[in-house]
């Protein structure tokens, strides 16, 4: 009888295990297992970004040193001023080697996704990663994650960059003694630049301390702004003359500003991937506007981003609106139809939230 009792109880745990596994466990249910030397593939959302980049290397680093065997894939290229990053000539461009980047993701017993909460954000790896024998672990913060595809992970939008969480990562599994030189240097792009150099609300007490112990660390900071900065041709900035002086269009009606790029522009002034970063944030610094949007005609897709101040929800916006998503005060969409239909679009949207617009408040 008891152990008719006991093995119905034990039936009883193994589904329960197998139901929690459908869920996204928490993240440091795998500290116990990162002494164990593994096969582990990190990746990112196409086209990455500083943040998605940083923390991507910051981890790669980080796992070397436990002896993983570690293969980091982009969906896509990136822009060239990330090139610098300690090891991002190791980085695989899916678009370009496919087959390589396969054969990683077949054989990995881990699969790290950072700085994206859909699948779909890995564009043509999509399918492949759904598809893969190996773990997949979410570290992340944009809202509303695909917890359902992840065995473990982590996601709060509350933190300011992936960067972030990779550090707090390292931390609370009782690694401070890995941060090195080259993992500091990572993390530090990723921090900077989804902080918008340390000025968005997201910019917490923690991200601060993380600075001052990457600093203890030996992170030279202005290296790393001088990078990501300084590094342009002179092309890029004749570009955004032409842009505010012939693109831009301000409603001072909706506080809101939309810069509107044609195809032809890209063409003309030789614009490269990374190039156009940056650029939405313009009209931000004008008087009253509270709504930034950019929508460029990338020939495939029209590609847009959308910022904000206060208390207007882009995420929000970019959702209803463009097929996208993102952050409260940052997101970004991609649609199918013409520039001058994406524009009509986005004039309707903005009229539609007059209300949201017209009061400001931080
Ligand atoms: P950006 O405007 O710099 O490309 O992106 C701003 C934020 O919005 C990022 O956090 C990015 O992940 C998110 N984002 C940009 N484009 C899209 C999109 O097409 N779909 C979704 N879901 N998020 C996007
Ligand atoms: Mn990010």
């Amino acid at each position: 009888m008891l152990n008719l009792i006991i093995n119905s109880m034990s039936w009883q745990i193994s589904q329960l295990k197998l139901l929690l596994r459908r869920f996204m466990q928490p993240i440091k249910e795998i500290f116990p297992l990162l002494s164990q030397p593994r096969k582990v593939v990190i990746t990112t959302h196409q086209k990455p970004d500083g943040d998605a980049m940083g923390s991507s290397l910051g981890l790669y680093h980080f796992l070397v040193q436990l002896g993983h065997t570690v293969t980091v894939i982009s969906p896509t290229n990136w822009a060239s001023f990330l090139n610098w990053m300690p090891a991002c000539d190791l980085v695989l461009d899916y678009e370009s080697q496919a087959a390589v980047a396969n054969e990683a993701i077949e054989h990995a017993d881990w699969i790290f996704c950072l700085d994206f909460n859909t699948l779909n954000r890995t564009k043509r790896m999509e399918e492949k990663l759904k598809n893969a024998p190996g773990q997949r672990i979410l570290i992340d913060h944009h809202i509303e994650p695909e917890t359902d595809k992840f065995s473990y992970g982590i996601s709060n939008p509350e933190k300011s960059s992936t960067a972030e969480m990779v550090y707090d990562f390292i931390i609370a599994s009782g690694n401070d003694d890995k941060i090195t030189e080259q993992v500091a240097e990572c993390l530090y792009a990723g921090v900077m630049t989804d902080t918008g150099s340390f000025r968005f609300p997201s910019t917490s007490a923690n991200v601060h301390a993380m600075v001052a112990r990457l600093k203890e660390k030996g992170l030279q900071h202005s290296r790393i702004h001088e990078e990501l900065f300084d590094n342009f041709l002179e092309n890029r900035f004749r570009f955004f003359g032409n842009v505010l002086l012939n693109r831009m269009e301000i409603f001072y009606e909706y506080n809101t500003a939309l810069i509107a790029i044609p195809q032809s522009d890209l063409i003309k002034y030789n614009i490269k991937t990374g190039d156009t970063e940056g650029l939405v944030n313009f009209p931000l610094s004008i008087q009253g506007i509270k709504l930034a949007a950019i929508i460029i005609d990338r020939g495939e897709e029209r590609k847009s981003s959308f910022r904000s101040k206060g208390n207007f929800d882009v995420n929000t916006f970019a959702r209803k609106y463009f097929n996208g998503g993102g952050h409260f005060n940052a997101a970004g969409g991609q649609n199918k139809e013409s520039l001058d239909e994406v524009v009509s679009m986005f004039i309707k949207a903005m009229k539609e939230s007059k209300d949201q617009l017209s009061n400001y408040q931080f």
